[in-house]
């Protein structure tokens, strides 16, 4: 589909009517049938691509072109086989105001992640309802013959004029609002052939078709063709790109307040047909607000639901961004933070705070013997049996890195420190996990002890006397404990 099949489709019609007068008619009838029908070809293939994702807009789209080409085939019916060349029959009529319906829903219902299936149906219901109140309005003021004058005539041109004008301005706020690819690609398509064809229909249809020349085959037909031609290559073009960024709030707005669209639709047509059908129109009046209403509230159980997934999301990377994956315990980032929380928090009664610096002993030896697997279920063994001694609210065993690990206790005398301290070593110890590379046989743990009250003191000195007492420990022949006392 290029800029000159366009080109050529277009004279190739105009030359036929200058050329073949007698056949004018036919011509024009053959033309305008393919025209949209191309349009829709172009739609299903973007469609089709799309999924049903992307895809849907294009498919409704494509709908939209089949009842408009529908409409024109009834024309056709009507002008060449029933002999019948009323400007407004019935049935043609009809098929090309509900060439909006599937069009409207396109651009009001746009695909929303994890959308419910109910939202889709309530959409379909008020495409139906307002497909429904254009058959009833339409066949309120016309028959299946056509126009009983020309007033009936005049009104059906300025019924499908305010139709055309209201798929314009939705499609140009929706336009002005594409921040997505396929997003903007579609509604850059929607946008001109909403414009072109507001205006080539309503010249001819005021101009033409009830002004100067009523029937087909006038050189003039061949500006019908336009808009559908002009979709087609829109719809065809790859290059796809949103040159500008509108801005988010915009985006946002339009996104979320499109379904009123097709709301407002129904609500204008019924509040029309209420004046002739009154409860074809209560009742459309009050599918719109219950439909949109209900549409409104499934939307939003949809985003508390999201909200309450990326809360729970959130949560979790927290909480991983909290803890050792080797041994599940609090990892150095979560140490640090207890103790500046401990540290620094207000009061006027001030915590003993008691910080115990444990280390393995010879695990380098351990992972050069048995490997670095084994080395990592030491690991898991040891946190798991550290865990077990400390039972204490205030007391917080955490990984501090490598084969270190560390307890920081709040509220806890220096003595306690110590009590806690032997009692580590002994259940490390008692594990009885083989070490060949140790004195020992098996593996034993070092542990320093600082203690102070919170906040008298630069923390970071608690932690270099813990660290401090540890390496004294370790000098004085490891599986033991040392302490430095503030
Ligand atoms: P010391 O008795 O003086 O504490 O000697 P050490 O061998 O225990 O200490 P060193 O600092 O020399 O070695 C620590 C070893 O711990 C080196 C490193 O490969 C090992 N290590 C650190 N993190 C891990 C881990 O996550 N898994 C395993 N398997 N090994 C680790
Ligand atoms: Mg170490
Ligand atoms: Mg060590």
């Amino acid at each position: 589909m290029t800029l000159l099949f366009a080109c050529v489709f277009v004279l190739l019609h105009a030359s036929a009517i200058f050329f073949l007068p007698a056949y004018a008619m036919q011509v024009s009838y053959a033309f305008l049938l393919a025209a949209p029908l191309i349009a829709a070809a172009a739609a299903l293939r973007q469609g089709l691509r799309g999924g049903w994702r992307a895809g849907r807009g294009w498919l409704l789209m494509a709908l939209g072109m089949v009842s408009w080409a529908l409409g024109m085939a009834a024309s056709l019916r009507q002008d060449l086989f029933l002999d019948n060349a009323n400007a407004a029959p019935g049935d043609s009529t009809l098929l090309f105001v509900l060439y909006g319906v599937p069009i409207v829903l396109a651009i009001s219902a746009p695909y929303v992640e994890g959308e419910s299936p109910l939202v889709r149906s309530i959409d379909a219901m008020l495409a139906l309802a307002l497909g429904y109140l254009f058959y009833v309005h339409v066949f309120s003021v016309v028959t299946l013959h056509g126009a009983g004058s020309r007033e009936q005539a005049e009104y059906m041109a300025r019924m499908l004029d305010a139709e055309n004008l209201f798929v314009l301005l939705a499609s140009a706020i929706r336009f002005s609002a594409s921040d997505r690819r396929h997003e903007f690609q579609f509604y850059r398509a929607v946008v001109t052939f909403a414009g072109l064809y507001t205006v080539t229909t309503a010249y001819y249809n005021h101009f033409v078709a009830l002004g100067d020349h009523p029937d087909f085959g006038s050189l003039r037909d061949p500006l019908v063709d336009v808009p559908f031609l002009a979709f087609a290559l829109t719809a065809w073009r790859e290059r796809a790109r949103t040159p500008r960024r509108p801005s988010p709030a915009l985006v946002r707005m339009v996104r979320s307040g499109s379904p009123l669209l097709m709301a407002l639709a129904l609500l204008a047509l019924a509040i029309v047909v209420l004046q002739e059908r009154f409860y074809a129109g209560v009742t459309g009046i009050v599918v719109a607000v219950l439909g949109y209403g209900a549409r409104n509230t499934l939307t939003q159980v949809q985003h508390i639901k999201n909200e309450e997934g990326l809360r729970r999301q959130s949560d979790e990377l927290a909480t991983m961004a909290h803890t050792d994956s080797l041994t599940g315990l609090p990892n150095r980032r979560a140490l640090d933070e207890a103790l500046e929380r401990a540290w620094y928090r207000p009061g006027v009664i001030r915590d003993r705070i008691t910080l115990l610096m444990i280390d393995i002993d010879y695990f380098k030896q351990l992972n050069d013997t048995y490997g670095h697997p084994a080395g990592d279920a030491c690991l898991k063994k040891i946190a798991e049996a550290l865990r077990q001694v400390l039972g204490r609210p205030g007391d917080m065993l955490g990984r501090y890195g490598g084969e270190e690990f560390a307890v920081v206790m709040t509220g806890a005398p220096l003595q306690a420190g110590l009590v806690v301290a032997e009692r580590l070593r002994q259940t490390v110890e008692a594990l009885a996990i083989e070490n060949s590379g140790s004195p020992h046989g098996v593996v034993t743990i070092s542990v320093g002890v600082s203690s102070s009250m919170a906040g008298l003191r630069p923390l970071d000195l608690l932690v270099a006397q813990a660290d401090s007492a540890l390496y004294q420990a370790k000098r004085n022949g490891r599986n033991r404990m040392a302490a430095i006392d503030d």
